[in-house]
């Protein structure tokens, strides 16, 4: 999508901090961190909420997602210091980038409920 900035960073064409890259997925750092560490895991394919993927495509989409995902948090050791994975989907739930992404969150104390 030409407008989406992750769509853009998926590209190369805006830089960010990589943290693992395949040729279905991508994680980078959150330019505003909320954690110590801080991951956005993304599809390089735009959609912009989970259930907006067709259903023959939903296995290996979010399959390799979270490949992706596993590889970058053994490769900031957030595998072994415990981490949340949060997906904030639509307008109530505090979306601001339309690409589906996944948040991993680690490095300090989590608090539960989040509020
Ligand atoms: P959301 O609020 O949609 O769940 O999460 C979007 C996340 O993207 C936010 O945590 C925000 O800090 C991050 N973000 C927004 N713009 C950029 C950017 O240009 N680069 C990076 N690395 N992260 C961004
Ligand atoms: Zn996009």
């Amino acid at each position: 999508m030409s407008d989406c900035l992750f769509c853009k960073i998926a590209a190369g064409e805006i830089p960010a901090d990589k943290v693992y890259e395949d040729d279905r997925a991508l994680v980078f750092r959150d330019i505003s961190p909320q954690a110590p560490t801080h991951l956005l895991a993304i599809p390089k394919k735009h959609y912009a909420a989970a259930h907006e993927i067709p259903q023959g495509e939903m296995g290996a989409l979010l399959g390799g997602l979270m490949n992706a995902l596993c590889q970058a948090l053994k490769a900031s050791g957030l595998d072994k210091d415990g981490y949340r994975l949060v997906v904030n989907s639509g307008d109530s739930a505090g979306q601001t980038v339309g690409h589906l992404h996944i948040h991993a969150l680690g490095g300090r104390e989590l608090a539960w409920p989040p509020g």
